[in-house]
This record gives C-alpha cells, structure tokens and sequence, in this order.
C-alpha cells in the first residue's frame, strides 16, 4: 500500500494514513500520514524534519525526546507508566 509522502515527494512504502492522534491518543476528524519507519511517541509525518530514513541519530534522538516532552505535557498521569510505542 503505498502513499504519497510529503518528505520523500513521491510514494512511500512505509507510509499509512489513520485518523489517530498518538499525541492526544484520540481519534481525530483529521486523517494523518504515519511512517511506519519512525519510532517513538509520534511516528506522524507531517511534524518531521525530513524523511525520517535521511535524519541522522542525532536528529532522531532530538526528535524523539521533543515528541516525548509534547506527550508527557498532554497525558502527565501517563509519565510513570513505560509506553509500548514499538509495532
Ligand atoms: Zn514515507
């Protein structure tokens, strides 16, 4: 099932659109595109940088660490609890 992905412009056999937003955990009225690629707690595409298999570590570790802070800030009774966020 490929997608058109914004970041590589072109299709994307990693993407996949679903209206759940993994920040709020709700569905939303909003369809959103998923990398299937992307690990942590926001794997959507459109809030990447780049294609997330052109990010380096670095930038993937920044961006994983901010998307945890986004989360932590909309669910802070969910802090203790360890997240399963691996397909
Ligand atoms: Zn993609």
């Amino acid at each position: 099932m490929f997608q058109y992905c914004p970041k590589v412009e072109g299709m994307c056999g990693f993407c996949a659109e679903s209206n759940w937003n993994p920040i709020t955990e709700t569905k939303s009225d909003k369809k959103y595109l998923f990398c299937g690629m992307v690990t942590g707690y926001d794997t959507r595409v459109e809030p990447l940088p780049d294609c997330w298999l052109k990010m380096n570590n670095k930038e993937k570790a920044n961006y994983r660490k901010r998307k945890k802070e986004e989360y932590i800030a909309f669910n802070p009774d969910k802090i203790q609890r360890p997240k399963i966020t691996y397909k």
